[in-house]
């Protein structure tokens, strides 16, 4: 029959969506402070499809995700990546890491889903600090647990509880447990039989209903401070999906400095005491030199009464603050009153010790960095101290200009004078007097032994002579040398403390020394250059350490006077690595299916340990990959 006779029917063709290789589960709790976390949304995945966990990682994952220190694990672990590698990894998943941002690209790419990343922590991957941030095992409240079983709501297990920094459930208040209730073991957070609200060592639940459970009355001290932090760490997981842009690492410093300036008036020091941190903290993290751990951010949210996700998000955190800021104001107020109070004790005390310390001495005992600060404290103690301290160095001086020049007769005196004729090197008249215990100059030595003191003189000029002859003399003889060298050591060679004295004396000569070593630099440099663009001309393009290693050079300072050449070297070797590897690769490829089918030939079954056995480089058939090839050529050839 024609198909005109139906003018209804559409003969369009369907688009059907892209499918994907796993069910793309929905995560629970999306936008509220409950949000699911990776690790258990990969434990109902491997649910739904009634497999394990570690099947799941092993056949679906693991592939997908890759990466050359996958490729390492599979090697150690035989092939079992869940075994070791992602059970002992599984804390970082939920994290802000590679790890982390790994698992999320496997497990879009499988589902197709595009909102896994909000079951981490990675939108603030640029505001919080790895240090101390996650837990290394489960940790769970029996409560909310029990309730959800009650309510017939699917069981899972919240991002908020994978923190540190949360030992407390917010809607109980009650602390989070870490031992199963049956075998008391701690638990990893993810392994091959993990299943959310049970122990996957014993299959014990892990929820209680309230009847069940025996409140502790005990709380610690600080429970009001950690009840608070996990609510606001919830607040922080639900604005997660709702940011335009995350936070970058400028957001803490400029909060910090904003706070700072604001509440406690600048100094930086109060800011860090005010909030319980050590003093120099906060300085440094205006300095952009680290981002504060996750704890150091609560307690300084805490004590300035701003919320976590206000402090982490807003252009200016402290614009709801209202109230709060006049007292907190009025605190810092109050220590930089008493830090003041008791600098100005410990300078009091100083008026009446004994010797007088200096004013930079007191500076130190308080920890000042400079004077300026005590002035500030107070300049009418400050002024005393000085003074003070003037009188007595001015006092003891005198008392040592006063000291009694031992009593020389004037045969002593000459003998001493007619001793200093022969001694090497030539010494100065001021010298033999100081030798003497005069005090200043020559003591009159000059007055009473006029004859003496002016041969004394005349040896010194000529021995001063005579040095710089000789000095010129290796500095000329330095200019010859090859290969020249720098100044420095020209300086260190004739005695020199310090080059400007040199230089100062022999201003040419040393201008020449310099010249000459910077043009042997040069050339050494350009040599250096040459030989590193030749590497590029080699058909076995080394690596970059190798290649420093053949011209006796450190990788790193090549790299740095270089940069251009050695980013051609590297990428010329790993070029050249990955054609090799895939050259590898595809002749294994090759080899498995020859092997495959001529074991099929002979007649025998091409089982692993057999074509295994055949191969030239077996190891390989550990990698799934490879594995696959096999299936798939048995599949090919229709064995089972
Ligand atoms: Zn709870
Ligand atoms: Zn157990």
């Amino acid at each position: 029959m024609a198909l005109s006779s139906y003018p209804y029917w559409d003969l369009t063709s369907l688009t059907i969506p892209p499918r994907t290789r796993l069910v793309p589960l929905e995560p629970l709790g999306v936008g509220t402070a409950y949000i699911e976390s990776l690790t258990s949304y990969t434990c109902r995945l491997a649910q739904v499809h009634s497999i394990t966990v570690g099947k799941l990682f092993n056949h679906e994952i693991g592939p997908m995700i890759n990466k050359l220190y996958l490729v390492n694990a599979h090697k150690r672990t035989n092939g079992n990546f869940c075994k070791n590698y992602f059970t002992n990894r599984g804390h970082m998943f939920n994290g802000i890491g590679k790890c982390a941002e790994d698992l999320v690209r496997a497990l879009q790419a499988l589902t197709l889903r595009q909102d896994l990343r909000f079951l981490t922590y990675l939108t603030w991957k640029e505001v919080l600090s790895e240090i101390g941030l996650m837990r290394r095992t489960r940790a769970w409240c029996p409560l909310c647990f029990g309730e959800w079983l009650c309510e017939g709501r699917e069981i899972y297990e919240p991002l908020l509880w994978r923190l540190h920094a949360v030992a407390v459930c917010p809607l109980h208040r009650r602390e989070l447990e870490t031992g199963c209730p049956k075998c008391g073991r701690h638990l990893r957070l993810i392994e091959s039989h993990s299943r959310a609200g049970h122990c996957q060592r014993c299959d014990a639940w892990l929820g209680k209903t309230g009847t069940e459970m025996i409140e502790k009355h005990h709380r610690a001290e600080d429970f009001d401070f950690r009840l608070w932090s996990a609510l606001e760490l919830g607040h922080l997981i639900a604005a997660g999906p709702t940011l335009s842009a995350e936070p970058g690492k400028e957001q803490i410093a400029k909060a910090i400095k904003m706070c700072t300036e604001r509440l406690a008036a600048g100094n930086a020091h109060v800011f860090a005491r005010l909030s319980r941190l050590p003093k120099n903290r906060a300085h440094f993290w205006i300095q952009r030199k680290t981002v504060p751990r996750l704890l150091s951010l609560l307690k300084i949210c805490h004590k300035m009464c701003i919320s976590l996700v206000d402090f982490l998000t807003l252009e200016d955190p402290l614009s709801h603050l209202g109230i709060a800021g006049v007292a907190i104001r009025l605190e810092a107020e109050k220590v930089t009153v008493h830090k003041r109070r008791k600098a100005r004790a410990v300078m009091r005390e100083a008026l009446s010790e004994n010797p007088a310390p200096s004013i930079q001495e007191i500076a130190r005992r308080l920890g000042y960095k400079s004077i300026c600060s005590l002035r500030k404290v107070s300049a009418e103690l400050y002024l005393r101290i000085v003074e003070r301290r003037r009188v007595t160095v001015a006092r003891e001086s005198a008392r040592e200009e006063r000291r009694v020049v031992p009593p020389h007769d004037r045969d002593e005196v000459r003998n001493a004078l007619e001793a200093a004729l022969s001694r090497e090197p030539a010494l100065t008249l001021h010298d033999v007097a100081k030798e003497l215990g005069y005090s200043s100059n020559d003591g009159g030595l000059s007055k009473t032994f006029p004859r003496l003191c002016k041969s004394l003189v005349k040896r010194r000029t000529a021995y001063l002579a005579r040095r710089h002859q000789e000095q010129e003399r290796a500095l000329r003889k330095v200019l010859r040398e090859n290969p020249p060298p720098p100044l420095r050591e020209v300086e260190t060679r004739l005695g020199y403390k310090n080059g400007s004295s040199l230089r100062k004396r022999f201003p040419e000569l040393s201008a020449s020394i310099l010249a000459n070593h910077k043009a042997y630099r040069r050339r050494q440099a350009d040599q250096l250059l040459a030989r590193l663009q030749s590497v590029l001309m080699e058909d076995e393009p080394p690596s970059l350490a190798s290649a420093a290693r053949r011209f006796s050079q450190e990788r790193n300072s090549v790299r740095k006077q270089f940069p251009d050449v050695c980013r051609k070297i590297k990428e010329r070797h790993a070029e050249f690595t990955r054609s090799q590897a895939a050259r590898t690769r595809a002749m294994c490829e090759e080899e498995i299916r020859q092997l495959t089918a001529d074991l099929h030939a002979e007649g025998k079954h091409p089982t692993l340990i057999l074509v295994k056995s055949r191969m030239t480089r077996p190891h390989y058939l550990n990698y799934v990959k490879f594995w696959a090839i096999l299936c798939d050529e048995k599949r090919r050839l229709a064995i089972n």
